[in-house]
C-alpha cells in the first residue's frame, strides 16, 4: 500500500492487538476523568466501581448503559469533566423531539475531532488539492463546523456554503469547481430536480468528484440513484453529537461498510431488548464509549441506532471495525397491524422504482379506531404527464412491492414531482397522526 493511503498511518496501521491494548490505557484515563462529572460520579458511586481498579475490557462492562435521557436530564453541565475555562465550544442536540442536551469541546477535543475528520475524508480520496464545499447547517449541528475543521486540517479550499439556498450552491460549485462535497442525502436528492430545472448537467458543467453523505439514514439504493445521476462517489459518514458529532464512523473506498475509529471510540452492538452484546454479523443497537475526549467523556452511550459490525477484513487493510450502513433507529420503528416496519424498508422498495421521485412521506392515520398506512410518492417529471393507465400500473407496483417486503399493505398515494413539504435540514419521512 502506498504511503499516501493514511492521514494518520500510526493509528490507521494499528492491529488488532495494538488496538485493545490502546484502549485498556485509555479507557482508564477515560474513566478517571468521567468521575469528575457529577453525573459518572453518582453512577460509579452507586455501583461501587473505582475508576482506579478497572484494568481490562471485561471490566468496562459492568458500567451500566448512559442513555439519551441521562444526557437530558443532566442539560446543561451534569456530564462536564472539565473547569469552564477548559472549555471551548458547546454544540447542541435536540433531536426531533424533547429537551437538548448540550456537548462540550475542549481545544484538545477540537484538534482531535478535526483530525479524526481529516482522516476520514482523506481515506476516502480528499486531498489538499480539492476544492470542498460543505452544504451543511452551520451552528449548533455539528455537521457545519465539525467539517469546516476536518477540511481545513486536511488543506483543502472550503467553502462554507451551508444548508439551503439550492441555485446559489450550483452557482458556486460552478464558480469555484467544487470537487468534493458534504451534505445530508435529502438534500442531495433535492438538488437533483433543481439542476434539472436550471438545465445544468452536473457530468459535464460540474467538477464534482466524491461527496460525504449522511446525518440521516438513506438506503443503498439512494447512493446508487445519486452516484448515477451525479457521476461521483458517495461516501457514508456518520457520526452524533454524543461522539462529537460527524467523523465516527466513515467509508474507505471499498464502500462495504463504515469504519469507525477504534482509537477514539469503544464499539459495542447490543440486543436492545436483552441488552446483552451479540455477536459480529448480528444486528443490534450500536453502543459506543468515547476514549480520548476530555471535557465530555461518555461510557456505553446507547445510540438508538441500529446496525451490525460485518465480519472479516477490509480490502483497503485498516483493521478498525466496520459498522454496515445504518437501518433505522429504535425510536424511528413503527408498528401498523401488528408488523413492526422501520421506514427505511419503505425507501428501499420506493428507490428501486425508477418512476418514482426523490420524495416521500409515510403517514399512518387512525380510522374508526383501526391504523391506516398511507405512502405519498412523488413522481418524476417524464411520469406524471403520461395518462392515468399508465400512473394506475405505477400505483399498483408500488402497492405490490411494499406489500411483499412489510407484509401490510399500504395506501399509495402518487403526487407530482415537487409537491411534497421539504425541510433544509433532515427529511421528516414520518408523520404518526395516530396519537393526536
Ligand atoms: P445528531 O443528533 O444531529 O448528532 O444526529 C445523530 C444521529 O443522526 C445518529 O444517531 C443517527 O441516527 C443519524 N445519522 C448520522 N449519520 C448517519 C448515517 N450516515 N446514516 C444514518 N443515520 C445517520
Ligand atoms: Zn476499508
Amino acid at each position: 500500500m502506498q504511503d499516501d493511503t493514511y492521514w494518520n498511518k500510526s493509528a490507521e496501521t494499528l492491529t488488532r492487538e495494538g488496538i485493545e491494548e490502546l484502549q485498556t490505557r485509555l479507557l482508564k484515563s477515560s474513566l478517571g476523568r468521567a468521575s469528575r462529572s457529577k453525573f459518572y460520579a453518582e453512577r460509579f458511586k452507586t455501583i461501587g466501581l473505582d475508576p482506579e481498579l478497572v484494568s481490562s475490557l471485561e471490566d468496562f462492562h459492568r458500567i451500566p448503559f448512559t442513555v439519551k435521557k441521562d444526557l437530558r436530564q443532566s442539560y446543561p453541565y451534569g456530564l462536564l469533566c472539565e473547569p469552564k475555562d477548559r472549555i471551548l465550544r458547546m454544540h447542541s442536540s435536540s433531536g426531533t423531539t424533547g429537551q437538548a442536551i448540550a456537548v462540550f469541546y475542549t481545544k484538545a477535543d477540537l484538534e482531535l475531532w478535526a483530525d479524526l475528520l481529516a482522516r476520514c475524508m482523506y481515506m476516502a480520496g480528499a486531498r489538499p488539492s480539492d476544492t470542498f464545499q460543505n452544504l451543511s447547517g452551520y451552528g449548533l449541528f455539528t455537521g457545519g463546523l465539525g467539517f469546516q475543521y476536518g477540511a481545513e486540517r486536511l488543506g483543502m479550499l472550503t467553502i462554507p456554503s451551508g444548508a439551503g439556498n439550492s441555485r446559489r450552491q450550483i452557482q458556486i460549485m460552478r464558480d469555484f469547481s467544487t470537487s468534493v462535497i458534504h451534505i445530508i442525502p435529502s438534500f442531495l436528492l433535492l438538488l437533483m430536480d433543481v439542476l434539472k430545472e436550471m438545465q445544468v448537467d452536473p457530468q459535464k458543467e460540474l467538477s464534482l468528484k466524491i461527496a460525504f453523505v449522511g446525518a440521516e439514514p438513506y438506503s443503498q439504493e439512494v447512493r446508487k440513484r445519486l452516484e448515477s445521476f451525479y457521476g461521483i462517489k458517495v461516501y457514508n459518514s456518520f457520526g452524533l453529537s454524543e461522539m462529537n458529532g460527524p467523523g465516527v464512523a466513515f467509508e474507505c473506498p471499498h464502500q462495504n461498510g463504515m469504519h469507525i475509529w477504534e482509537d477514539a471510540y469503544i464499539v459495542e452492538i447490543i440486543d436492545p431488548e436483552t441488552l446483552q452484546t451479540v455477536p459480529d454479523g448480528q444486528y443490534g443497537e450500536l453502543v459506543m464509549t468515547t476514549l480520548q475526549r476530555e471535557a465530555m467523556p461518555v461510557l456505553r452511550y446507547r445510540t438508538g441506532d441500529l446496525t451490525r459490525i460485518l465480519p472479516g477484513e477490509c480490502g483497503c487493510g485498516r483493521v478498525h471495525k466496520r459498522i454496515d450502513r445504518i437501518q433505522g433507529r429504535t425510536d424511528d420503528m413503527f408498528i401498523i397491524k401488528g408488523v413492526n416496519i422501520f421506514p427505511m424498508q419503505v425507501e428501499q422498495v420506493l428507490m428501486n422504482i425508477p418512476e418514482v421521485g426523490n420524495n416521500y412521506v409515510i403517514l399512518l392515520t387512525k380510522e374508526h379506531d383501526i391504523d391506516n398506512m398511507v405512502v405519498r410518492v412523488e413522481m418524476t417529471d417524464s411520469v406524471f404527464v403520461e395518462d392515468m393507465r399508465v400512473l394506475e400500473r405505477v400505483r399498483k407496483r408500488i402497492t405490490h412491492d411494499l406489500k411483499n417486503e412489510l407484509l401490510v399493505t399500504p395506501r399509495v398515494e402518487l403526487v407530482e414531482p415537487n409537491s411534497l413539504p421539504r425541510s433544509e435540514g433532515k427529511a421528516t419521512r414520518l408523520i404518526d397522526q395516530r396519537m393526536i
